[in-house]
């Protein structure tokens, strides 16, 4: 293995921490602190410290396995893809291309994810293809964009937090998914700014708050309701912003009046003096966030529920202002670049629209392709793999393990079985790996270059630092030698420098426009915040980047945010008699989304070795638990056994499971896949669960 010093980025999560690699005595790879990059600072969480562990792991794929008497058994790079071309042009020939689904990961580099989305539009010819991101931000992107014209996670950088005067952190637990990031939070609060956390469990997060705010799942917007009817009958409206900066303001405030405090109460949990405390916090400083994640966004009513949080921003005048603002705090890797260029099932690269006329010549002419052939737009991520086996045939996957990610898993395990043919691209055999017909290895992070976007907006250049075991290829080469089996013999390249120059000029123009960006420019500078257009696509010096949006105006028509006239609904499944209990999802520091690489990482596993099912003692009791028993918890769509964790630290009515593990403890075998009808995000947040104990 090559092995040379070099500073790139973590392979995990969207806050793409600065780090370097060099070589270690014993050939493996070392991770050291990389001070320059601003959003870590030098500072790293155990999964990127331990990241290397899966370039060398032993069960790293090295060789394409091909299914055969029922095996996969090892074949050659030919082999592999003569056989997914076959079988792909197969389903095409026989079923219509639309028979033939891809999808993709927020994980994959921005290079990736719009050769993705262009080789399913171009080479098959197919509408079906989405990602999963839909389940990561898609509800906060979709409010993102009715409220400013722009989904961009956050509209300002990091290092603006300290400078504000409260930050309310809505559904994040960040000491767990991104603990580099808490240093800004300290800072808030050591220059006397204050943190409301809003969960339903008192997380580690929840801890450092200044105020807790434990609504039930599933009532957060409801709590925003209710907030801003206080900020209208405490008179803490700024009416001049109003005036100057918004439209929909009268309905959206006829809407909050009807969401009475003491009515809030009794929905959320959450008192009213709590409620007041909170609006006292952050209306009374001059400046003041508001920060979704997950929470809020992964509800059958998501984007309305951001869309109240967004409402409570304008209405105090806080977005579009210094150190003010609305902010969606984005969660895997690439997952704001890889909702930008075209992995989704209505988009386009530069986040332009499929179904938009002037944006599908503008990519056609790049793409050198006839507007006329672009499929319009797709199914979304879940309803994608719901039609597996029924009118999508075969399906090629990259960056993604539906089959433990997904909501409803054991029926869409049952759905990807079902297929007539899976090709994965993946390092390991995640579980969905598993069941294909075909499984490409293909290189990780650190053996490829490529560019990221981090959830500032940040792009980023990800170098390669190592070489790539033998035998292992780039899902970019995949792609070029697909494309070229089926009959397109230009037009992917295996270069990412080469595919970031098609990128730009693709994104020039649309709301996340890259075209100034440049990997010469990115090599120099600690990444570029789009938008960044220019004219001069050589220039070294050219657009500055865009660290901070919305301050002169919104990226609407009028230039006006616009407010959401949001009522509270309740999650599309309610407690009853026989699910009694509420069940929530989320992660755990030590691992990773699916788990597929985090899981295969020592460290990792000795600190998180498996599921658990957290509940409150006066909960356990009623069961007659104690803790570490076996638990089944039981939904409508199947059951999950995993150890009892016992503590206070969760509402009584509530338990928590994470959902990196497949098995038995799969915590998405309970998850409700009811989707947002804006954004189709499944309602992994909050569905009616019993709990039972199991005799062990
Ligand atoms: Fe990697 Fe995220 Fe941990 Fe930073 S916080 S080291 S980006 S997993």
């Amino acid at each position: 293995m090559q092995i040379s010093a070099t500073p790139t980025h973590c392979p995990y999560c969207a806050l793409q921490c600065g780090m370097n690699l060099t070589p270690a005595p014993d050939g493996t790879v070392e991770v050291s602190e990389r001070a320059d990059f601003p959003v870590n600072r030098g500072a790293l969480c155990g999964k990127g410290r331990t990241a290397p562990a899966v370039l060398s792991s032993r069960v790293r794929l090295t060789s394409p396995l091909v299914r055969s008497g029922g095996e996969l058994t090892p074949a050659t790079w030919e082999e592999a893809l003569n056989r997914i071309a076959e079988e792909l042009r197969r389903t095409r020939t026989e079923h219509g291309p639309d028979a033939v689904g891809v999808f993709g990961g927020g994980g994959l580099t921005n290079e990736k994810a719009y050769t993705l989305g262009k080789f399913a539009r171009v080479v098959l010819g197919t509408s079906q293809i989405d990602y999963n991101g839909r389940f990561c931000m898609s509800s906060a992107a979709a409010a993102g964009i009715k409220a400013f014209g722009l989904d961009r996670g956050l509209p300002f950088p990091l290092e603006d937090i300290p400078k504000t005067g409260c930050v309310i952190l809505v559904g994040s637990n960040l000491a767990e998914t991104m603990p580099p990031s808490l240093r800004f939070f300290n800072e808030l609060k050591e220059n006397g700014g204050t943190l409301i956390v809003v969960d339903p469990r008192r997380t580690k997060t929840a801890e450092q708050a200044d105020l807790h705010l434990a609504p039930r799942p599933g009532t957060d917007l409801a709590l925003a309701l209710g907030l801003l009817h206080l900020v209208v009958a405490e008179g803490r409206v700024d009416e001049a912003y109003i005036e100057e900066r918004t439209t929909g303001w009268e309905e959206a405030r006829a809407a909050a009046m009807a969401h009475w405090p003491e009515y809030v109460e009794r929905i959320t949990g959450v008192s009213v003096p709590q409620l007041r405390e909170a609006v006292r916090l952050f209306c009374e400083p001059e400046a003041a966030m508001v920060l979704t994640a997950r929470g809020p966004e992964q509800q059958s009513k998501g984007t309305d529920t951001v869309g109240a949080w967004i409402n409570l921003c304008l209405a105090t005048g806080r977005a579009g202002r210094p150190l003010s603002g609305y902010g969606c705090l984005t969660g895997q890797g690439n997952g704001q670049g890889g909702r930008e260029h075209g992995q989704k099932a209505d988009q386009l690269p530069g986040y332009r629209k499929l179904d938009d006329p002037a944006a599908r010549r503008h990519v056609a002419e790049v793409w050198g392709v006839d507007p006329d052939s672009l499929p319009g737009p797709g199914r979304s991520a879940y309803e994608l793999l719901d039609a597996l086996g029924g009118d999508i045939k075969s399906l090629l996957l990259m960056g993604s393990n539906p089959v433990v990610s997904a909501p409803r898993a054991a029926h869409i395990e049952e759905r990807v079985k079902s297929l007539d043919f899976l090709a994965v691209c993946d390092v390991v055999l995640s579980e969905t790996a598993a069941l294909a017909d075909v499984v490409l290895p293909v290189t990780q992070w650190a053996e490829e270059t490529g560019t990221t976007t981090n959830l500032e907006g940040r792009v980023l250049l990800r170098r390669r630092a190592i070489t790539a075991p033998e035998g292992i290829r780039s899902d970019l080469d995949v792609m070029h030698e697909l494309a070229d089996r089926l009959g397109v013999e230009k037009g992917f390249p295996t270069d990412p420098e080469e595919v970031f120059e098609e990128l730009r000029r693709a994104s020039a123009g649309g709301p996340a426009d890259y075209s100034g960006i440049t990997y010469r420019r990115l090599a120099q500078e600690n990444g570029v915040f789009w938008p960044c257009p220019t004219a001069d696509a050589d220039a070294d010096v050219g657009h500055p980047g865009t660290p901070r949006l919305f301050l002169d105006r919104f990226a609407t028509p009028d230039g006006r945010a616009r407010f959401a006239p949001v009522s509270h609904r309740a999650s599309a499944e309610e407690p009853d008699d026989e699910y009694p209990v509420l069940l929530t999802t989320g992660r755990v520091v030590a691992q990773y989304q699916s788990g597929a690489q985090t899981r295969r990482v020592d460290e990792l596993n000795a600190a998180a070795p498996g599921p658990f099912v957290e509940l409150h003692p006066r909960l356990a009791a009623r069961l007659g638990a104690a803790e570490g028993d076996p638990l089944a918890v039981v939904s409508r769509r199947g059951r999950a056994v995993a150890p009892a964790r016992i503590t206070t630290s969760i509402r009584p009515d509530t338990v928590f499971m994470p959902f990196h593990w497949a098995g038995e403890g799969r915590a998405n075998t309970l998850t409700n896949p009811a989707l947002d009808p804006t954004s189709r995000m499944p309602e992994f947040k909050a569905c009616a669960v019993r709990v039972e104990t199991v005799q062990s």
